[in-house]
């Protein structure tokens, strides 16, 4: 899921300082899942924002609603009239999601309440850990199912680094050593013959230094 974190009240009431009457749209999907965007989070960021509004001497109208998904316009088309409406939106979402609304209402500043900040599972309750930076060319078969490219500090794919011990990344004593994590896999599952393999220079073009990628799925498109 992409992990996301609410920004703080004072910083969200700085975004918003110039209007008096905004639309709260929240997303029924990761950021809900993460409690950082989801109706429970507008819920509570209405409340504080209206209290904090309130002892300003400068009272706000807040509309909140949540939609099921915002980085989709088949979610986001219905949100129109309440957009129509209000004079800002601030968007619960994703980068992804407030981009969407920003690109489909025009005559509206669209804002984000949420730090995005990566793609992660739930770890334990309530603590996310990042596992894939979207590289474009997955390497995961290599590497046991472990990716070094997002969980190795120096990013490295021919084995660990001169700081690592069996517990720790040098970067970081409460993050494992990737490889440690590495090797421990490919043992457990009998392919610790794949260390021997030299590892290529990756091929960082399918990345993201190029720019925002797109992909079309000529197969699905009617
Ligand atoms: S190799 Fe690339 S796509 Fe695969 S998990 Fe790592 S960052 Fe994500
Ligand atoms: S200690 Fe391990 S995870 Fe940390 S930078 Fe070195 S090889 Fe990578």
């Amino acid at each position: 899921m992409i992990v996301a974190s609410p920004k703080p009240v004072t910083e969200l009431k700085e975004i918003v300082a110039a209007h008096d009457k905004i639309l709260f749209v929240g997303c029924g999907t990761c950021v809900t899942v993460c409690l950082a965007g989801g109706e429970r989070e507008v819920g509570i960021y209405s409340y504080a924002m209206r209290m904090a509004r309130r002892l300003a001497g400068r009272p706000i109208d807040i509309e909140q609603v949540t939609i099921e998904r915002q980085c989709e316009n088949e979610f986001i088309k219905d949100l129109a009239p309440a957009v129509e409406r209000n004079q800002a939106v601030l968007s619960f979402a994703c980068g992804a999601g407030v981009q969407a609304l920003a690109e489909r209402f025009l005559n509206r500043p669209v804002y984000a309440a949420l730090n995005t900040q990566f793609l992660g599972i739930l770890e334990d309750q309530a603590v996310w850990t990042e596992k894939c930076l979207g590289c474009g060319d997955c390497m995961l078969a290599q590497f046991g199912g472990i990716c070094p490219v997002t969980r190795c500090a120096k990013r490295l794919l021919n084995g660990p680094c001169g700081g690592s011990t069996e517990e720790c990344c040098e970067i970081d004593k409460d993050r494992p050593c990737a490889w440690q994590v590495i090797y421990k896999r490919l043992k457990g599952i009998g392919q610790l013959d794949r260390l021997e393999q030299i590892v290529p220079p990756k091929d960082w073009r399918p990345a993201w230094h190029g720019g925002a990628r797109k992909i079309i799925r000529q197969e699905h498109r009617v």
